[in-house]
């Protein structure tokens, strides 16, 4: 069996949210479809080990956020390589609260359906939730965000905890011209530095080998600092 062909089902990128009591959470997703539309039904699987599960597991509604091509990796990471349980995601985060009482995030996002959970399916790692369309709002006409969009263009990776993830461990890897245009991989997130693109978002022209980006320097999708960089 060759794994790799299940990466070649297409995802889109989205922030699955949450409530319970007044806690609100949220995390990044890919596995979500529409699964009927008279009525308007969706279903998403989230990993039993996440918070955000917890909260939908208590409440029973869920808000799923629609990304735009221009949510910056850091916001990605944000909600998609950091815990609730650390960090109070909505802190620096444009969103207001639903019908349901789950948050709507607003930000690099075009637009959200709120849903009540009317039916779960234990699968082991994760479970399926299915949930009835209560509400939804169009925000712009900016266009979505695949999952295909953020690995090739973005340079993006899933969290273990993702459905999909998997490890790239068995590609060849390409001889180097040069020692020092080494590309690195974060441990924490999977983020690679490719010393041709650098990463101007964040001060560090193209063409920067790892060596002389500056100590200060962190993940843009996990925020985790140069040491935790290893060589691809
Ligand atoms: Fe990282």
């Amino acid at each position: 069996m060759d794994k790799n062909t299940l990466h070649n089902i297409s995802y889109g990128l989205y922030i699955i949210s949450s409530n319970y009591k007044d806690k609100y959470n949220g995390q990044i997703a890919n596995a979500v479809f529409q699964v009927t539309s008279e009525p308007a039904t969706i279903a998403i699987s989230v990993n039993k080990k996440n918070l955000t599960h917890k909260y939908i597991n208590k409440s029973k509604v869920f808000s799923l956020t629609i990304l735009t091509i221009e949510a910056p990796l850091t916001f990605i990471g944000k909600f998609g390589f950091k815990s609730g349980r650390d960090i109070d995601k909505f802190k620096d985060t444009n969103y207001e609260i639903g019908k349901i009482n789950a948050p709507i995030i607003k930000d690099y996002a075009n637009g959200c359906i709120e849903a009540e959970v009317i039916n779960q399916i234990d699968v082991g790692t994760h479970t399926v939730f299915i949930g009835n369309v209560v509400d939804a709002m169009l925000f712009d006409e900016k266009e979505s965000m695949t999952y295909e969009y953020y690995h090739k263009v973005k340079g993006g990776f899933s969290p273990k905890t993702a459905p999909t993830y998997y490890k790239e461990v068995d590609k060849p890897k390409k001889e180097k011209e040069e020692k020092k245009m080494d590309k690195y991989i974060c441990d924490v997130c999977g983020y690679i530095y490719n010393p041709e693109k650098g990463d101007p978002d964040n001060g560090v022209p193209a063409g920067t080998s790892f060596d002389d980006v500056p100590d200060d320097w962190v993940c843009p999708v996990c925020g985790a600092g140069k040491g935790s960089f290893s060589k691809e």
